[in-house]
């Protein structure tokens, strides 16, 4: 089973991936967690090159084509070999990230992203994604909080905190619509609240899903 975790700044991804984590390993599950852009050696060398550099570096085509060449490192040297032993792989950030931020907030043809995203994950889909939403601002919040305090996986800060909170609303909107498009596939979770309800509701859609 292929689950990823997709949403804008500051939606506690990372935290809740942790804690579904924990939730299956304890039900006796072999679970793997694994993030985007990275996630494998030679994924995680260009997440320095991509992060550190950006659209502004090397414009938004070649940097969804960074972002495409690490997904397909990631998907068949780590993702792929672990469902096939029967592992949950549990991914921050994946397809619909690209199909946002370089997508809708990038501008590119939804062609293009679309053939990027075939070479990338040569059939590997997810099975259930979680869209963790909440209001752009408070995620904004969220995310310079934990920046301040240095703790958090976001290691380039200065990428999102620059732009408008308009853009960050964009892309919310942008996730909102994958949803709505992919219902087989996708679930909104309410990221606003407490953390605890937050996992809950995660375990509300993945159980009957590992059950079936
Ligand atoms: O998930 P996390 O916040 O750690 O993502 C790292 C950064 O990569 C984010 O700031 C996000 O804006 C960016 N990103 C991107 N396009 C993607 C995936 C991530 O711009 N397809």
């Amino acid at each position: 089973m292929f689950i990823t975790f997709e949403g804008g700044e500051g939606a506690g991804k990372s935290t809740q991936i942790r804690r579904l984590a924990d939730s299956l390993r304890r039900a006796g599950h072999e679970v793997l967690t694994t993030r985007e852009p990275g996630g494998s050696p030679g994924a995680e060398a260009l997440r320095h090159v991509i992060l550190s550099g950006g659209a502004e570096a090397f414009g938004v085509r070649m940097e969804a084509m960074l972002f495409a060449a690490a997904r397909n490192d990631h998907v068949e040297t780590v993702i792929r070999p672990a469902l096939s032993k029967g592992f949950i792989v549990l991914c921050d950030r994946f397809i619909d990230s690209s199909r946002v931020y370089q997508g809708v907030t990038g501008n590119l043809e939804p062609q293009f992203i679309d053939a990027l995203e075939r070479v990338a994950i040569n059939g590997v889909l997810p099975d259930i994604t979680l869209i963790l939403d909440l209001p752009a601002d408070l995620g904004l919040a969220r995310a310079k909080a934990r920046s301040a305090r240095g703790s958090g996986a976001n290691e380039a800060p200065d990428r999102y905190e620059r732009e408008e909170v308009e853009t960050h609303e964009t892309r919310r909107q942008g996730f909102l619509d994958i949803a709505r498009d992919n219902p087989d596939r996708c679930h909104v979770v309410n990221a606003a609240g407490d953390p605890d309800q937050v996992a809950r509701d995660i375990l509300a859609v993945v159980e009957p899903r590992l059950a079936s």
